[in-house]
């Protein structure tokens, strides 16, 4: 069994990335596997070794160390493309030059089928001469996934089974970074991930990661989606929300054993007010006992 927790560097990780990170280490604790932590920084702009290290630091301070060196996917790109030449040879990749702007005003109203946001399709029978105007004018092609109406069931540890169609996802981005469902799914495999918890939010982009593991032969890996946490206010949990990361709690004299305590609480393994550590959770631990509604936090948590 191999597990990761694979953050994006791009700030500090708050009360919901460190609670999916405490389900995913449990979870490979308890049944003595190896895990580790991957940081998912494809975006050059916003991700930084800063906040790397302290995204280390925290998982860290709460008793969590990964059995590996951590692997960034920015030092990945190679296979990332090696795996686009893959699919590019079974005629699954086509030239994309819509904008953002395009693809909104031409998507189409979501429903039970497609996820959200799901590419309406617009780039997929341009002919030759077509994609020559769009260089002419200086558009530089993202790079997508020919679907063909394909569906595939997710039997996932907390959410249960999932049913969900696929679209024509994008694989490498107009300025030839890899994408994050092609990165994912890559390096998940490559890295010999049996394992994945990850947060709700990613759920209905798991058919699509399926399609890819299929196409690229990846094994599935076990899914386990996590609820994410909840602001008083019910939207996401967010920075701005509050004392919401370890510094920030650190500094109302909330210590990082409490905030262990508290997310322990949160999971049903301990009371909030409990002096425990991590390893103290690990025999207690059972995934099909991670509750399967929104931790919604009290405005005097944060
Ligand atoms: N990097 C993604 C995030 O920070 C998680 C991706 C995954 O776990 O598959 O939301």
């Amino acid at each position: 069994m191999r597990g990761r927790f694979a953050p994006s560097p791009t700030g500090s990780l708050h009360l919901g990335n460190l609670r999916t990170a405490l389900v995913s280490w449990l979870q490979v604790r308890a049944e003595g596997g190896e895990w580790l932590v991957r940081m998912e920084d494809l975006d050059r702009v916003t991700s930084s070794p800063v906040h790397e290290r302290d995204q280390l630091a925290s998982l860290a301070a709460l008793g969590m160390h990964p059995d590996e060196p951590v692997v960034r996917q920015s030092e990945r790109f190679p296979l990332h493309h090696d795996a686009i030449g893959t699919l590019r040879a079974q005629g699954r990749v086509y030239e994309c030059f819509c904008t953002r702007r395009e693809i909104r005003d031409a998507a189409q109203a979501p429903h039970g089928d497609l996820p959200e946001g799901a590419y309406p399709g617009t780039c997929r029978q341009l002919t030759e001469g077509q994609r020559a105007e769009h260089r002419r004018d200086g558009r530089r092609p993202a790079l997508r996934l020919r679907t063909d109406g394909e569906r595939f069931t997710v039997h996932d540890l907390v959410a249960g089974t999932f049913d969900g169609g696929v679209d024509d996802v994008v694989l490498q981005r107009a300025d030839g970074v890899p994408a994050y469902n092609l990165a994912v799914v890559v390096d998940d495999g490559l890295q010999g991930i049996t394992h994945v918890v990850r947060g709700d939010d990613l759920l209905s982009s798991t058919p699509r990661q399926r399609l890819l593991q299929e196409l690229l032969g990846l094994p599935e890996p076990q899914y386990a989606h996590v609820p994410l946490v909840l602001a008083p206010d019910g939207t996401r949990l967010a920075k701005r929300h509050g004392a919401v990361t370890l510094a920030d709690l650190a500094a109302r004299g909330v210590g990082a054993h409490q905030v262990l305590a508290r997310l322990g609480a949160s999971l049903g393994l301990c009371a909030a007010d409990e002096p425990v550590s991590a390893d103290d959770l690990v025999p207690r631990f059972r995934i099909d006992s991670v509750p399967h509604e929104p931790w919604w936090l009290a405005s005097d948590q944060l």
